[in-house]
């Protein structure tokens, strides 16, 4: 039993059962014993890998992109360049050697990063520190001024409620115990306003999640991006609307049951992008597979130029790259990208209009 849980079992005897998001927030930030807090989970000896550290091609996409946006937003002269978890600082190292051919972008960017782990901090130190980052707690403290963004793999780690619906009613799915350890149960069922919007599309039996954490989040910086300009690219897993039950616990680069290892293992949910679309009070484009996404922007013949200097097992290894992020049956199709942008303005290049 890991320190966490018998905490977990305490506070469910003294005051009753946890929503899925309260378990999820506990897990993830607990001060002394949270997975994000306490780990340095990325990479090979970590608990899982993401798009960055599979290629540099990822990161330089993602901050040609943005570039493009700023120059077609008339190069402000002054902006944030932010990125929300940024890791291991990865991301942000490629996009700023990437944007280096960019006239004036380097110089007009004042670089932001939004990051709970004391670890990923120490790490994004070393990797940006020439870029001389400043770091925020939450996205709420993003200094004024127009807004380029950048969030991967961020949105999953927010926490969800779960809704089991029940006639015009919803359940919702809480944790409380069951013979010593953590095991899931119902609420009654009652109806919920939150959810009358689901009623059409939705069946008896159908789980759905909400993350109010991720509508709050979309709503400060669609603000921000229609009261000073600029672009917010989201990319995760996840679908539009929100259908079924995607909480999911891996460890080590295994998938495990979601209740066994409390603060130890990662715990994510998919990301409802329609949700956050509809928070954010600015335009926002269609939701963009990834794969597409990455074409658009010229992956492939960035691919092309990086292989000439390769060979044997390298060269192997970078073509498996390329592959594992655009194709569909890898990443290319289950990770998707949502764009904000000012009303009015061009969508950024490479999602869909
Ligand atoms: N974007 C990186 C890392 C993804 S892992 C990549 O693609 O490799 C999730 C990141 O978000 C980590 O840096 C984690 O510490 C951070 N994080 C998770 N929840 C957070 C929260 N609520 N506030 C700030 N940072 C958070």
């Amino acid at each position: 039993m890991t320190e966490l849980e018998t905490i977990l079992l305490r506070q469910i005897a003294a005051t009753g059962p946890l929503s899925v998001a309260e378990y999820m927030q506990t897990c993830l930030m607990h001060p002394v014993h949270g997975y994000y807090t306490t780990r340095a989970p990325l990479g090979d000896a970590g608990d899982f890998i993401t798009a960055p550290e599979i290629s540099q091609m990822f990161g330089e996409m993602l901050g040609l992109a943005l570039a493009q946006a700023w120059i077609d937003q008339g190069r402000p002269a002054r902006f944030c360049l932010g990125e929300l978890g940024p890791g291991r600082g990865t991301l942000m190292a490629d996009a700023l050697r990437a944007t280096r051919a960019v006239p004036g972008f380097r110089e007009a960017a004042e670089l932001h990063l939004v990051e709970v782990s004391p670890a990923l901090r120490e790490e994004q130190a070393a990797r940006l520190g020439d870029a001389a980052p400043t770091w925020h707690d939450s996205a709420e403290d993003l200094p004024d001024l127009p807004l380029f963004l950048i969030a991967n793999e961020f949105l999953d780690a927010l926490p969800v409620r779960q809704f089991l619906r029940d006639g015009p009613g919803w359940h919702e799915r809480l944790i409380g115990e069951s013979d010593g350890a953590l095991a899931f149960g119902l609420s009654d069922a009652a109806p919920l306003a939150l959810l009358e919007d689901r009623l059409d599309d939705t069946q008896d039996g159908d789980m759905v999640e909400t993350c109010a954490p991720a509508t709050a989040l979309a709503e400060t910086l669609g603000r921000r991006i229609a009261d000073r300009g600029g672009v917010a690219l989201i990319v995760d897993y996840g679908e539009w609307l929100s259908r079924g039950d995607s909480l999911q616990a891996v460890k080590g680069h295994e998938k495990v049951g979601p209740l066994t290892t409390p603060g130890a293992a990662d715990l994510t949910a998919h990301v409802a992008f329609g949700a956050l679309a509809a928070a954010a009070p600015c335009a926002h484009a269609g939701l963009t597979h990834q794969g597409v996404f990455l074409e658009r922007l010229g992956i492939t013949a960035r691919a092309q130029a990086l292989a000439r200097g390769m060979s044997g097992d390298r060269l192997d290894a970078h073509v498996a790259a390329h592959r594992r992020l655009t194709h569909p049956d890898e990443m290319g199709h289950l990770f998707k990208v949502l764009a904000l942008f000012p009303d009015g303005a061009p969508p950024p290049p490479g999602v869909d209009a």
